[in-house]
């Protein structure tokens, strides 16, 4: 089996480099509206649709009447109308909302597809990632310096595309997509580990071990409610109310960054030291209520746990069980299987059980509760 796997890096950039890469997404964003407008005019005149082809067809005219369109990586002007047709096929097939005009406040970025040929006996390749010196060459650009997985000195398989990005903090990126062969061998698993979601830690596992919310992420929340109180006493529009929401999205996109990394390194140890992993189901719709930052940040993590679970999973072969939400596994002793219906309040951390008296950590408890439910549907599955 193939899967398609991106590689996301921080790009370090000369000015000409950063105008450039502004310029391309100008260009970009000028291709795709006038075409977009192109469609919808020919639709309303002729009931005609224009294809990806018939556009890119048509951009020599374009190119006559605005030159600066030459500047720019070609491909990523054919990757836009693809983009386009893309998102009618999807207007059509499956009645998404209609394509809209692109505005440069949306996110910048622009993506580029990786070509090959062969000339006088020379490969030539578009994208060219370097992991030993550190640098990507991107069509135009040419060579770009490059940051992030420290330790990671080559990656299998070939590359597919490339997305060039400029996020909210004012710091560019490139994400590389890779095509990578799986191994199609399933696992025979052996190990099997039940995880309780919790508040005070992020995860709590049925082999007893906590991890810990992150406590950067506490510090940052608390000068990002500062800021906040700051920015409702500053004029709008001032120099001042500018700055500090730069500050604002500049630590936003700091927690986001460290969020990530802290939950890929907790998938990652939970998926190579188990074979069956069981979570409950997240109550999304409590979620989507919470205005406080501290538990929407929690919510989203916890998401994203579940998320990054779920795909690296399908990765090494192995499975995840999801229990059913009304599953009660903070109210069932894990050691004789009484239900306890008053152990609800969650300011009590320990279980005591009525019937076994044993007593037990309420998340370590919940955990195991967790993953005898899963062996439950691993059989299930097994059997049917
Ligand atoms: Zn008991």
């Amino acid at each position: 089996m193939k899967i398609n796997k991106a590689y996301k890096f921080r790009l370090y950039l000369s000015n000409e480099q950063k105008i450039l890469i502004n310029k391309t997404f100008g260009c970009t964003r000028l291709v795709y509206n006038y075409y977009l407008n192109k469609k919808q005019e020919l639709y309303k005149k002729e009931k005609k649709n224009l294809s990806s082809y018939d556009c890119i067809k048509d951009l020599k005219n374009l190119y006559v009447e605005y030159p600066f369109l030459k500047e720019v990586d070609s491909m990523s002007l054919r990757c836009t109308l693809f983009d386009l047709d893309n998102s009618y096929q999807k207007f059509f097939k499956e009645k998404l909302g209609y394509p809209k005009y692109k505005s440069k406040y949306d996110r910048n970025s622009y993506r580029t597809n990786f070509v090959t040929n062969v000339y006088k006996n020379k490969t030539y390749e578009n994208i060219k990632l370097d992991l030993i010196n550190k640098t990507i060459t991107l069509p135009k650009l040419k060579e770009v310096k490059i940051r992030g997985y420290r330790n990671l000195k080559n990656i299998q398989g070939r590359i597919i595309n490339s997305t060039i990005s400029r996020e909210k903090d004012n710091k560019y990126y490139v994400s590389v997509v890779f095509e990578q062969e799986l191994e199609e061998n399933k696992i025979i698993p052996t190990k099997i580990i039940g995880l309780d979601l919790g508040v005070k830690d992020l995860v709590i596992t049925s082999d007893g071990k906590k991890y810990d919310n992150n406590k950067t992420i506490k510090k940052y929340e608390k000068r990002i409610k500062k800021i906040q109180r700051k920015l409702s006493k500053k004029i709008k529009a001032s120099n001042n109310y500018y700055k500090a929401k730069q500050k604002l999205a500049r630590l936003y996109s700091k927690i986001k960054n460290t969020r990530k990394y802290t939950i890929h390194k907790i998938t990652k140890e939970i998926i190579d030291n188990n074979d069956v992993i069981v979570t409950e189901t997240l109550k999304i719709s409590n979620m989507i209520k919470n205005h406080h930052i501290a538990k929407s940040i929690q919510d989203a993590s916890l998401s994203e746990i579940i998320r990054q679970l779920t795909y690296k999973v399908k990765w090494k072969m192995k499975s995840i069980y999801q229990v059913d939400t009304f599953y009660p596994s903070s109210q069932i002793c894990s050691h004789c299987d009484y239900k306890n219906e008053i152990t609800k309040d969650l300011s009590i951390r320990e279980y005591v059980c009525p019937k076994c008296h044993t007593q037990l950590d309420r998340d370590i408890n919940a955990s195991e509760n967790i993953m005898f439910e899963g062996i439950k549907l691993y059989m299930k599955e097994l059997l049917s």
